[in-house]
């Protein structure tokens, strides 16, 4: 922790760079206190084949909800076998919090709490998981979202958390013509309409002209999966303090 980084610096030339260059850079300044968080979602492909070209051994943190589609859990293992990844680490809710949550909900906590469940099942292990590092890569892009519009290559978090999304400036084309330049199998929902993948229960394919998450839980309120609302971003500009976007899809 406590990397002295001059945050502004480092995002004028990564937004000039290419995402390999800006991992690379990663890996030299925090491995082995680096990792980076897939879903294993359409896009995850990208990153992990580029961090794969770095350095394989780099941790792969996936959140194993319990509630991921088989097709997504097929997926993982073509590309961790593909990729050669060998350091893919699932993590997972504490059992006893996540039944008593199943018990309470009949079941169906995703359909009655679905913020305490992202909050049992994502955030909590994720937040433990990144106390073990300095820094973490998602494939988070701006052009996802409204609410990513802002994400910067780089951020600093509360606690020296550095976040590193080297997509950022990407779009869904130029991660798609990666995919096939690379020979890298997509997500079998994504032939079916899933653009972005999470949890089945809170997942459904999108319609033309939808936006790319609009899939996620669909005719509900909520848009984010709230992991990284309990930290903050710091930045010189903001000093209210911006909460972070959300990457539940990218990791
Ligand atoms: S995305 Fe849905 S099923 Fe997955 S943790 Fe969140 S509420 Fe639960």
């Amino acid at each position: 922790m406590g990397h002295a980084l001059d945050i502004e610096k480092l995002n004028e030339a990564f937004e000039k760079q290419k995402p390999a260059e800006i991992i690379a850079w990663a890996a030299k300044e925090f491995c082995p206190k680096l990792a980076m968080t897939s879903s294993f979602g359409p896009e995850s492909g990208v990153l992990l084949h580029l961090v794969s070209s770095v350095d394989p051994q780099i941790p792969v943190l996936f959140l194993e909800t319990g509630y991921h589609f088989p097709e997504t859990l097929e997926y993982k293992k073509t590309l961790v076998e593909m990729l050669g990844l060998q350091n893919v680490v699932d993590l997972r809710a504490d059992p006893k919090k996540r039944q008593a949550l199943v018990d309470k909900h009949a079941g169906k906590p995703y359909e009655q709490d679905p913020d305490q469940c992202c909050h049992i099942n994502k955030v909590e292990p994720l937040d433990a998981a990144l106390n073990h590092y300095d820094a973490w890569m998602t494939g988070i892009r701006r052009h996802q979202t409204d609410a990513r519009k802002t994400i910067r290559i780089l951020e600093l978090y509360e606690g020296d958390r550095t976040k590193i999304s080297p997509l950022a400036n990407w779009t869904s084309r130029d991660t798609w013509w990666y995919l096939k330049e690379h020979k890298i199998p997509q997500h079998p929902l994504y032939e079916k309409g899933y653009l972005s993948i999470g949890c089945w229960p809170c997942t459904r394919p999108i319609q033309a002209g939808d936006d790319e998450r609009a899939g996620r839980w669909a005719g509900r309120s909520k848009k984010e999966c709230g992991i990284h609302l309990f930290q903050e971003v710091k930045r010189p500009e903001d000093k209210d303090k911006t909460p972070a976007p959300d990457i539940s899809s990218d990791i």
